[in-house]
């Protein structure tokens, strides 16, 4: 599985760089937003290093599709029961800052943050 140690999202799924953890598999991992823009703003990650959803190939189908099962299932774990929105930033139009396949998870009472 491939490791970018410039990375820092691979260095949070090693665990050299500290993250507020909220699921760990054999795929996945989620964790906080460091800079939440709602009041719940988790972020899932493959552990393998894919720089951005364009960069995914037909073998990470089901590792994509296990993305998106999950994020439902945090946000109602986190109290976001009314909704949620998720975003995968793509490339620099798509304003990636972060090259590492990342899916935001955005819930709870509106309104949100702005920007
Ligand atoms: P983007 O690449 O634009 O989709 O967003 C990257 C996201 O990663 C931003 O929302 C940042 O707040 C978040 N982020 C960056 N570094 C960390 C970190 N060390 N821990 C948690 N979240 C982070
Ligand atoms: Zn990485």
């Amino acid at each position: 599985m491939s490791h970018d140690p410039n990375c820092i999202f691979c260095r949070i799924a090693a665990g050299e760089i500290p993250a507020q953890k909220v699921h760990e598999d054999d795929e996945l991992i989620a964790f906080k937003d460091i800079r939440p823009a709602a009041p719940v703003h988790l972020l899932i990650i493959p552990r393998e290093h894919i720089a951005t959803l364009a960069d995914a190939e037909p073998r990470h189908q089901a590792l994509l599709g296990r993305m998106a099962l999950l994020a439902p299932q945090l946000a109602r774990e986190h109290g976001a029961d009314n909704g949620l929105r998720t975003v995968i930033n793509t490339g620099p139009d798509g304003g990636q800052e972060v090259y590492h396949l990342h899916m935001h998870v955005m819930g709870g009472p509106r309104p949100w943050k702005q920007g």
